[in-house]
C-alpha cells in the first residue's frame, strides 16, 4: 500500500482524485449521543483498499460491523440509521452517521474502521467540521487502487410536487439543495455545491443540524433529541434564532441539508458522477432516490475514475459490471 500523505488542503476535487484514499493514522474522540444522550467514544482507524466504511461496535464484541451501505439503512425518519440482524441475535446499528458520513465523502476518504462503544455517532457540535478536524488531524493517505465510480446514466425522480429530488448525468458530482419552511427564520434558501471546487471543508462542514424549538418537545416525547442542546444544533423559537451567537453561514439550513445529502448518498460505497436537485428533501427522500437508483440497474455503471483523469481523457472509461453493485 503506499502511504503518500495528501496534503487536506490541497484537495480541490476528490473527482480527480483518481486513488482510493485511508487514514494515515488512528484518531479518537468522544462526545454524545443527540438521540441518545450517551457518552460514546469514536475512533476512526485506517483501512486496505476496498474497505468502504465499517462500523464496529467495540461495546458488543469484535464480530459486531456493520458496512455503511444503503442497503443496511434501517431507519431515517430524524437521521441515518444502519443494521443488521446478524450479531448477537439482535443484530448490530449504528445511528445518526450522515455527518460523519459525510465528512468522509466531503474529505475524499473511502477506507476507514469506524470504532464506537456505543450505538450512535457522537453528534459534536452538530455539523461535519469536527471530523473534518479528525480526518485532518490524522492525515490522509492515498492508497495504489484505483477509484471507481458510479456513473450515473438517466434522470431518475422521487417524490411529489411539495417535496421531491432527482439525479441526473453529469461527469463529476454536484448538488442544488433547495428548502422552503413558512418559518420565518428559515424561509426559502438553496446552496448549490459543486465537488470540483474544494469548497466541502470550507462553506458546508461548518453548517450545523436545525430544528424547530416547536418540535423539541414532540422529539423528546418521543425519546429522541435527547442530548440536543444549543450547543450541537441551531434551535428556532417563535421569535428567531435562539442560538445567542447567531448562524455560521448566511444559508447554514440549506447547507446543511446538502451536507446531510452528501452523507446519505455516500452509502453508494462510490463517488457519484451526478447532479442532484432536491427541493424539502430529508433523509428519507435522500434514501429513496439513491435506491430507485441503484435498483434500476439501466441508470448507472461502474467506471474506474482513472480513466477520467487529464492524461486520459480520450480513453474509453473502463466498465466493470453492474452486477457487482448488488452489494453497494
Ligand atoms: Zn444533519
Amino acid at each position: 500500500m503506499s502511504s503518500e500523505v495528501v496534503d487536506y488542503k490541497m484537495e480541490s476535487s476528490i473527482l480527480t482524485m483518481n486513488f482510493e484514499r485511508t487514514l494515515k493514522a488512528p484518531i479518537h474522540c468522544t462526545g454524545t449521543g443527540l438521540h441518545s444522550n450517551a457518552k460514546v467514544s469514536l475512533t476512526l482507524l485506517p483501512a486496505p483498499p476496498g474497505t468502504g466504511v465499517l462500523f464496529r461496535r467495540t461495546d458488543l464484541g469484535p464480530e459486531a460491523e456493520i458496512q455503511a451501505i444503503h442497503g443496511n439503512v434501517t431507519d431515517s425518519r430524524l437521521c441515518t440509521t444502519i443494521g443488521n440482524g446478524k450479531s448477537n441475535g439482535g443484530g448490530v446499528s449504528v445511528s445518526t452517521i450522515e455527518h460523519l458520513m459525510a465528512a468522509f465523502a466531503g474529505c475524499g476518504v473511502e477506507n476507514v474502521i469506524v470504532e464506537l462503544d456505543g450505538a450512535e455517532v457522537p453528534i459534536m457540535d452538530g455539523s461535519a467540521a469536527p471530523f473534518v478536524f479528525l480526518i485532518e488531524c490524522a492525515g490522509i493517505a492515498e492508497q495504489n487502487t484505483p477509484r471507481r465510480a458510479i456513473q450515473v446514466l438517466k434522470e431518475i425522480s422521487v417524490g411529489n410536487e411539495d417535496r421531491w429530488a432527482s439525479i441526473t448525468p453529469s461527469d463529476h458530482f454536484s448538488l442544488r439543495c433547495e428548502i422552503a419552511y413558512d418559518n420565518g427564520a428559515i424561509g426559502a434558501q438553496s446552496y448549490d455545491y459543486d465537488s470540483r471546487d474544494g469548497s466541502f471543508a470550507d462553506e458546508m462542514s461548518r453548517a450545523r443540524t436545525f430544528c424547530l424549538e416547536s418540535d423539541v418537545e414532540e422529539m423528546r416525547a418521543a425519546g429522541l433529541a435527547l442530548g440536543g442542546s444549543l450547543d450541537n444544533a441551531v434551535v428556532i423559537g417563535e421569535h428567531g434564532l435562539l442560538n445567542e451567537d447567531g448562524l455560521r453561514y448566511d444559508t447554514e439550513f440549506a447547507r446543511h441539508k446538502a451536507l446531510d445529502c452528501i452523507g446519505d448518498l455516500s452509502l453508494a460505497g462510490a463517488p457519484l458522477m451526478a447532479h442532484v436537485h432536491s427541493f424539502c428533501a430529508g433523509h428519507a427522500m435522500n434514501h429513496q432516490l439513491l435506491g430507485a437508483l441503484l435498483d434500476d440497474s439501466d441508470a448507472w455503471r461502474w467506471i474506474d475514475m482513472d480513466a477520467q483523469s487529464p492524461n486520459r481523457r480520450n480513453a474509453a472509461p473502463q466498465v466493470h459490471h453492474a452486477a457487482a453493485a448488488a452489494s453497494a
